[in-house]
Parts: structure tokens; sequence; C-alpha cells
């Protein structure tokens, strides 16, 4: 499995959370924000040996801001 390089679009994350339940190594949300919760990737080129984690992630985000960008694979 290849590795990403992750990118989010924070103009349209809402905080629901769905990343980091599926990829807490990764993504964390952040309660500090100034109107409500939003995502903050912890690592944005994790090891590829996070990459399953990560593609649910980006699948089950419910608003689909979490973009994908394989670098390489294995
Ligand atoms: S699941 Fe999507 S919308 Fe929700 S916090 Fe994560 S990136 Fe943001």
């Amino acid at each position: 499995m290849g590795r990403y390089c992750i990118k989010v679009d924070m103009q349209l994350c809402q905080g629901h959370g769905e990343c980091a339940e599926e990829a807490p190594e990764v993504f964390a949300i952040d309660y500090e924000t100034a109107v409500y919760p939003r995502v903050r990737v912890l690592q944005s080129r994790p090891d590829s040996s996070l990459s399953g984690k990560v593609e649910a992630a980006a699948k089950y985000c419910p608003n689909k801001v979490i973009t994908l960008l394989l670098l390489d694979e294995d």
C-alpha cells in the first residue's frame, strides 16, 4: 500500500470527528477554534502502515473534505 499526502478543506470541515475515530494517529478534533470544532491533521504524510485507516477516514468523512494524494507505492 502506498503513502498519502493529506489535504483537508478547512472551510468545509464541520468537526464531525469520523476521521479521528477511523485514524486517531492522524486526525484530532480541535475544540479551541472560534465558531465550532474542526479537524487538526497531526501528520500530513503518515507512514504507509496507516494508509488503510487514512482511506477509511476520507471515505467516511460526511463532508468529503479529505483529499488523499498518493505519494509512492510500497
Ligand atoms: S470527518 Fe470530515 S468534516 Fe468531520 S472532522 Fe473529519 S475532516 Fe472534518
